[in-house]
C-alpha cells in the first residue's frame, strides 16, 4: 500500500560510499550526513563496481539506517540504449539498439530484488532514466537543436519503450515509487516543449505494459543548475514597455525558475491523465547560486535585460549550460513536502559527482568527451552559442570533482 507522499515522516537514506567521500573533504562533514541518490548507472553497479556496494548492500543498509522508523531509500534507473543522444558526457554501455539487454540484463534483476520480501517495508523511489525523453521532443529533426543520435532514439522508440519496460516492472513491486524525468525549465518551459513532453511523457508510460497508475510523481532539476525560485522578478512583470519574458535569459520561456516549473507541470500532467494525487520532486543539490555574487535585490529597471540579469540568482552564461558550472552552490537541504504539489527537495546527484570531463579521458565506462565541459568551448545551438561555463579540470562524469565539491560549499544557499 503506498502511501500519497514517501518522504512525509520518513529519514531518507544517506549513502555511505558518498558520504565517505564528502566527509574527506575539507568542511565536507558539513553536509556529509545528507541522502543522495544511489546511481545504477550501468549494469554492473547492480552487482557493484570495483569492489563498491551492490544494490543488495545499500537496501540492507537501508533497512539497518531505517531502524524502526520509516525510510526512503532513492534510486536512479539510468541505462537506456544510446543514452545521452544529445550529449556525450554520459553515454553508456548500451548501443541505440540494445533494448532486449537493458530489460533482461539491467530492469528484471533490479526488479527481482527490490521485490526481496526483505525489503518490503522499505519506501523505495526509482527516479526513471534522466535526461532521456525531453531528447525525443527538443533535439530531433526539424528542430535547429537536432543531434543525429537523437534522432535515432526517437526513430527506433528505446526511449520510449525502455522507460515503459521500467516503469511497468518497478512498478509491480508494492512499496517502489516511480517518478519520471521531467527535465528542468530551462529546456522544457517553452511552449513548443512543455505540452509535447508532458504527451512524450504519457506515451512512455503507457508503452511496454505500462499505465499511469505505474507513476507516482516526475523529477524536475536532476543534475541541473536551474534556480528553484527566482524572488527578483517574475514572469508578469513588464519594465520599460516589455514583459520579461523578452529578455534575453527569459527568452520567451513560460517560466523563470524550477518551483513555478514544477507546479505547472503537474497541473499539465494531471489534465492529460496522470493520477490527481502525483507528486514533484526537484534536485536541489547545485542551484542554490549563493555567495559573494548572488544579488541582493531586482536589477535596474533601465530595460527587462538590466532587470533581470541584475537580480537573477541564477549566474549561468546561458540557461543552456549544465556541466560542472562555475559559480553554483548547493541549494535547498533535503526536505519533505516543502511547497504545494511538491513531495520533496532531494539531492538526486550527488555533489561533488562530476557531469563530465573537460577535456578527452579513456574509460570503459562508454562515457564520451562533451565539449560543454571544456571551459573553453564557445558553445552550440543547444546553448545558443554561449562559453560553457564549466569548471576547468573535470574528471569523467560520475568520478569525484573535489573543486566542484567545493564550488557548492562554498556558494550554498542557504550557506552552510
Ligand atoms: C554519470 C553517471 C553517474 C551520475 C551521478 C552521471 O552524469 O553519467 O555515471 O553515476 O552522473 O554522478
Amino acid at each position: 500500500n503506498r502511501v500519497n507522499n514517501p518522504y512525509t515522516g520518513a529519514k531518507v537514506y544517506v549513502n555511505p560510499e558518498w558520504s565517505e567521500k564528502a566527509a574527506a573533504e575539507a568542511g565536507g562533514s558539513r553536509i556529509a550526513n545528507q541522502p543522495t541518490g544511489v546511481w545504477l548507472d550501468r549494469t554492473a553497479a547492480i552487482n557493484g563496481v570495483n569492489g563498491g556496494m551492490s544494490l543488495r548492500d545499500h537496501l540492507d543498509e537501508a533497512l539497518r539506517q531505517k531502524g524502526s522508523g520509516e525510510l526512503v531509500i532513492q534510486l536512479v534507473i539510468y541505462n537506456l540504449p544510446g543514452r545521452d543522444c544529445a550529449a556525450l558526457a554520459s553515454n553508456g554501455e548500451l548501443g541505440p539498439t540494445e533494448i532486449d539487454k537493458y530489460k533482461t540484463q539491467y530492469i528484471d534483476p533490479i526488479k527481482a530484488i527490490l521485490g526481496d520480501s526483505k525489503y518490503a517495508s522499505l519506501r523505495i523511489v526509482t527516479t526513471v532514466e534522466i535526461d532521456s525523453l525531453p531528447n525525443l521532443v527538443t533535439n530531433v529533426t526539424p528542430r535547429a537543436t537536432a543531434t543525429p543520435n537523437c534522432d535515432v532514439m526517437k526513430a527506433n522508440g528505446n526511449y520510449v519503450k525502455g522507460v515503459g519496460y521500467a516503469l511497468n516492472k518497478l512498478g509491480d513491486v508494492p512499496n517502489v515509487y516511480n517518478y519520471v524525468d521531467a527535465g528542468h525549465h530551462g529546456w522544457l518551459g517553452w511552449d513548443d516543449n512543455f505540452g509535447a513532453s508532458a504527451d512524450m511523457f504519457k506515451q512512455a508510460a503507457t508503452a511496454e505494459g505500462a499505465t499511469v497508475a505505474d507513476v507516482h510523481g516526475f523529477i524536475a532539476n536532476t543534475a541541473n543548475y536551474s534556480a528553484l525560485k527566482e524572488d527578483n522578478f517574475s514572469i508578469s512583470d513588464n519594465v520599460a514597455g516589455k514583459s520579461v519574458r523578452e529578455s534575453k535569459w527569459v527568452d520567451w520561456n513560460r517560466y523563470t525558475d524550477e518551483l513555478s516549473y514544477a507546479q505547472a507541470l503537474r497541473n499539465q500532467l494531471v489534465s492529460i491523465g496522470f493520477d490527481s494525487g502525483i507528486g514533484m520532486l526537484i534536485d536541489t543539490s547545485r542551484n542554490g547560486w549563493g555567495g559573494a555574487n548572488r544579488p541582493t535585490g531586482p536589477g535596474a529597471t533601465t530595460n527587462v535585460d538590466t532587470y533581470v540579469d541584475g537580480g537573477r540568482y541564477d549566474r549561468r552564461i546561458h540557461l543552456g549550460n549544465w556541466c560542472n558550472q562555475s559559480g553554483a552552490g548547493l541549494g535547498e537541504r533535503p526536505q519533505a513536502s516543502p511547497a504545494a504539489g511538491i513531495d520533496a527537495y532531494v539531492w538526486m546527484k550527488p555533489p561533488g559527482e562530476s557531469d563530465g570531463s573537460s577535456k578527452a579521458i579513456d574509460n570503459d565506462e562508454g562515457k564520451g568527451f562533451d565539449r560543454m565541459c571544456d571551459p573553453t568551448y564557445t558553445g552550440n545551438p543547444r546553448n545558443n552559442n554561449h562559453m560553457s561555463g564549466a569548471l576547468p579540470d573535470a574528471p569523467v562524469s560520475g568520478h569525484w570533482f573535489s573543486a566542484q565539491f567545493q564550488e557548492l560549499m562554498k556558494n550554498a544557499y542557504p550557506p552552510l
